[in-house]
């Protein structure tokens, strides 16, 4: 595979012209082109320029292969990488802007048992770039020049804290000036709970909103679903997120999906208000989306309703998850899944 120019911030791709003997003013025409979800073979700079980054560059690093289109406006793709690889991305309008979720791996290594990512492992990581261009992708296709994209939620495929470098640097790519500048504030990440990364974010000094699948209320109830909680306690996690409070200001999300049988009663809701209770967090139910896969049944709405208002009245701040886009239906991961199994 090439690699991907998307990659590079403003600065770094100026100095990769500057020593290709290239104006510097050819940077910035590549970087607005980029910036406007232009392919390479697109941007208006000379021919020989484009010949010559194509040679280490690829024109199209992530290309729409797939489009479902809900009633609610939600809109699900299917992207195909350079290398054949595919991932998925969720385009959501609301009122106050538009959200993309956007995948940081292919596949996943986690292995949390609901989650259809993860069914195949860990393929690889993306670039910086490749995420980005997810987001450039999608820009280009609703918005022209303009931002159609407003917020943006690490939430789909793979786990951006175990790809902590080139997350990171998407961070710092998609909010920098002159770019497309979205703002870290309107930018979510939701992590398993890899405990050293997160103080790790939380010193890199950009304010992102800080999300955590929390899932359950005992370290060997959450050990049945997620792996990871077999090396992370939630104890750590919850000293990690004070920390990331203290640093950033920045109040921090649990992610709850509720599973019939598994951790919707009520002894859930008063062991999470336990343990939540007086932190500066929130908390989002989320109803189970089925994984055929899987055998997990998900919470009925009802029960959904009941929980968050039990953890109200303990004193928590909680919401029920408005669920966008139910009818093209997939979770977390379907989509490429069943495009792999020929669906
Ligand atoms: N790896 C990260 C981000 C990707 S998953 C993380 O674990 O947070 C994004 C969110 O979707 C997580 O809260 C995850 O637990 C949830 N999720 C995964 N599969 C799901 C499913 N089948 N139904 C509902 N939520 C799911």
């Amino acid at each position: 595979m090439k690699s991907v120019l998307q990659d590079l911030s403003y600065s770094e791709l100026e100095n990769s012209i500057l020593s290709a003997g290239e104006k510097k003013f050819r940077a910035k025409q590549l970087y607005e082109g980029l910036m406007q979800g232009k392919k390479i073979s697109q941007i208006n700079v000379p021919q020989t320029l484009r010949a010559e980054l194509l040679k280490s560059y690829e024109d199209e690093p992530v290309k729409i292969i797939k489009t479902l289109t809900s009633s609610d406006g939600t809109e699900k793709y299917l992207f195909g990488l350079a290398d054949g690889n595919v991932i998925e991305g969720v385009f959501m309008k609301y009122k106050y802007g538009n959200t993309q979720c956007v995948s940081t791996q292919v596949g996943c290594r986690m292995g949390c048992k609901f989650c259809a990512s993860t069914l195949g492992g860990l393929v690889r990581n993306l670039t910086a770039g490749e995420i980005l261009s997810q987001v450039l992708t999608v820009n280009a296709l609703h918005g022209g020049t303009g931002r159609a994209v407003t917020n943006i939620v690490l939430m789909g495929s793979g786990e951006p804290l175990d790809n902590y470098d080139n997350t990171v640097k998407f961070i710092r790519n998609v909010s920098a000036e002159g770019g497309i500048n979205i703002s870290p504030r309107n930018i979510s990440l939701s992590t398993c709970g890899i405990v050293p990364k997160i103080y790790a974010l939380a010193d890199e000094g950009l304010p992102v909103n800080l999300t955590v699948s929390l899932h359950q209320t005992t370290d060997e109830g959450r050990a049945r679903t997620m792996p990871i909680a077999k090396k992370y306690s939630i104890a750590q996690i919850l000293e990690a997120c004070a920390y990331y409070f203290e640093k950033t200001g920045r109040r921090y999300i649990f992610e709850y999906t509720l599973i019939d049988g598994e951790n919707s009663g009520k002894e859930h809701a008063e062991r999470l208000v336990k343990l939540l209770k007086g932190r500066p967090c929130h908390v989002n139910l989320i109803r189970l989306n089925e994984v055929k896969e899987r055998a997990l049944k998900s919470a009925e709405d009802r029960q959904a309703y009941a929980f968050a208002s039990m953890l109200e009245k303990g004193g928590l701040s909680a919401t029920v998850r408005r669920s966008a886009g139910a009818d093209i239906g997939g979770a977390c991961g379907q989509l490429r899944a069943n495009y792999i199994n020929g669906n």
